[in-house]
C-alpha cells in the first residue's frame, strides 16, 4: 500500500491529524499496533475540555488549548460526540490557596479564558466540559475514513526504511506502507518509533493516571467539575461528572518506566479518595464501583514536541502530548498540516465535514481499555517494551498487535 502520509498511531492525536490531512485533499494511512483506535492514553483520561484558564501564556500548549477551542464546537457538533457543558470551579482548601487562585484568575484573563473570583475566594470557569473521550476519538477516525483515511489497526509499525521513493513502515507479519511523509503520533511509543528511524532526540515514558468511578451519591448531584489548586508538576486529583451520570475521581501522577503496567495500585484508592472529599464530601468513605488508569505520553524535558524529525527527512515527530491532547487535538491537526505543507505533499482548503455515525456500542467509555487490558491479560503475554530495547517480535506482543482474545470494541 502507498499513501502519501502515513500517521502511526490512532489515540486522538493520529484521528486528529488524519481528518485533517484527509479534509485537505491528502492520502492518508492510519496505522494502529492495537486491535481499535483509542485503547491508550486518549481512551483512559479525565475527558475534561479544558479552556486552558491555567496554562502558561506564550507555551505551544496554551496556543493550541486556545486554538482549539475556536475549532471544537462544530466538529463535535457535526460529529454527534457528547459534550456535558457543566463548567469547573476551584474552591480554596488550604493556606496559600487564595493566592494561588488569584494568580490562576489573572493567568486566565491573561489568555483571554472567562473565569469569576468569588468573594469566598473560589474561581468558577463556566467554559470547562467534560466529554467521553473514546466518542471523541473514534468520531475523528470515522470522519477521517470518510474523507478517504484508510486505518489499519492491528499493526504495529516495527521496522522503518527510508529509500529513494519514500519511507517503508513494516509490521511483524510482512506487510508493509510507503509514504512521503510519516508522522509520529505514537503516544508512549513515539520515542522507540523515532529511534526506529535513526532519530533519537528526545524519549517518552509514561506517566500513569489512576481514577476510581463512583456512582453518583444521592442527595447532592456533582453539577461541575471540582478542580483542586494545580501544583507545579500535576494539575491534581480532579472530581467530575461523566457523560453517563458516573463521578469519577482522579488521576494520580507515577512515573514509571513500563509502558505496559496499565494496573490500578492498591494504594490509589486511599490516595484519592480523601482529596476527592475534601473538595466533594459526599465522596468520604465511598466504595467505587470501578476503576482505571491511563499513561500519559510524558516526554523527558519535552512537552508537545511538534516539528520534522532533524535525523530522518520526511519523518515529522507529534510527540509528548502529555496531559491535554484530548483538548488540543483538532489545532494539532492544524498545526501538523502547516508542517506537512511545507514538505513535498500538496494540500487544498480543508474541505466542509462530512457527517459520520461512528460504531459505538452501549460500553461505557471509561472501562472499555480496562476490560480489553483485562482479557488480553487472561489470554496472553504482553511483554514490556523498555524504550529502546525491544525487538520486533516484542513490540508486536508489547503493542497489542497479537494475541488479542476478542475485539474490543464494546
Ligand atoms: C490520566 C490521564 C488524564 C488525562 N486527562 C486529560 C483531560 O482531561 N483532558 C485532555 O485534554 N487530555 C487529558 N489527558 C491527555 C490525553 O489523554 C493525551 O494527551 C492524549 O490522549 C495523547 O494522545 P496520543 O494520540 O498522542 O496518544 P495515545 O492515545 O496513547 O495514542 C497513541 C497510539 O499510538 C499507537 N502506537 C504506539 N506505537 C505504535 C507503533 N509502533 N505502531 C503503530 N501504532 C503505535 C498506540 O497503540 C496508541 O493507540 C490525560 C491523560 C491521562 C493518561
Amino acid at each position: 500500500m502507498d499513501a502519501e502520509i502515513a500517521v502511526v498511531g490512532a489515540g486522538v492525536v493520529g484521528a486528529a491529524v488524519a481528518l485533517e490531512l484527509a479534509r485537505r485533499g491528502a492520502s492518508v494511512a492510519l496505522l494502529e499496533a492495537e486491535p481499535a483506535p483509542a485503547l491508550q492514553a486518549s481512551g483512559t483520561n479525565s475527558g475534561i475540555l479544558h479552556t486552558g484558564f491555567d496554562s502558561p501564556p506564550g507555551e505551544l500548549e496554551t496556543e493550541l488549548i486556545l486554538r482549539a477551542a475556536e475549532l471544537r464546537d462544530p466538529v463535535l457538533d457535526a460529529l454527534g460526540v457528547p459534550v456535558l457543558r457543566c463548567g469547573a470551579l476551584m474552591r480554596p482548601l488550604q493556606d496559600g490557596d487564595e493566592a494561588a487562585i488569584e494568580r490562576l484568575a489573572e493567568n486566565a484573563r491573561r489568555n483571554g479564558v472567562e473565569a469569576e473570583l468569588g468573594d469566598d475566594g473560589s474561581l468558577a470557569v463556566p467554559g470547562e466540559a467534560a466529554t467521553d473521550p473514546v466518542a471523541f476519538a473514534l468520531a475523528l477516525v470515522a470522519a477521517a475514513e470518510r474523507h478517504g483515511a484508510e486505518l489499519r489497526t492491528g499493526f504495529p509499525v516495527v521496522a522503518i526504511e527510508r529509500g529513494a521513493r519514500g519511507i517503508t513502515l513494516s509490521a511483524p507479519d510482512g506487510t508493509s506502507v510507503r509514504a512521503r511523509v510519516v508522522l509520529n503520533c505514537a503516544g508512549v511509543g513515539a520515542g522507540w518509533l523515532a529511534r526506529l528511524a535513526g532519530d533519537e532526540s528526545f524519549e517518552v515514558y509514561p506517566r500513569k493516571g489512576e481514577f476510581l468511578v463512583f456512582e453518583p451519591p444521592a442527595g447532592e448531584p456533582l453539577r461541575r467539575i471540582l478542580l483542586p489548586v494545580p501544583s507545579e508538576s500535576t494539575k491534581g486529583v480532579l472530581v467530575f461528572p461523566t457523560v453517563d451520570s458516573k463521578v469519577v475521581a482522579g488521576p494520580t501522577a507515577v512515573d514509571q518506566d513500563d509502558p505496559d503496567d496499565w494496573a490500578v495500585r492498591p494504594e490509589a484508592t486511599a490516595e484519592i479518595v480523601p482529596k476527592a472529599a475534601a473538595m466533594y464530601p459526599p465522596l468520604a468513605g465511598r466504595e467505587p464501583m470501578f476503576s482505571y488508569a491511563g499513561l500519559r505520553p510524558a516526554g523527558r524535558g519535552v512537552n508537545y514536541l511538534i516539528g520534522p524529525s532533524a535525523a530522518c527527512p520526511g519523518l515529522v515527530n507529534v510527540a509528548a502530548i502529555r496531559s491535554t491532547g484530548l483538548t488540543s487535538s483538532l489545532a494539532i491537526g492544524e498545526r501538523v498540516a502547516a508542517v506537512v505543507a511545507e514538505s513535498a505533499v500538496e494540500l487544498r482548503e480543508r474541505a466542509p465535514l462530512e457527517p459520520v455515525s461512528p460504531a459505538l456500542g452501549a460500553g461505557p467509555w471509561w472501562r472499555r481499555t480496562a476490560d480489553y487490558r483485562a482479557r488480553g491479560a487472561a489470554g496472553e503475554h504482553r511483554g514490556a517494551i523498555s524504550d529502546g530495547a525491544v525487538g520486533p517480535e516484542r513490540a508486536a506482543t508489547a503493542h497489542g498487535g497479537v494475541a488479542i482474545p476478542e475485539d474490543p470494541r464494546p
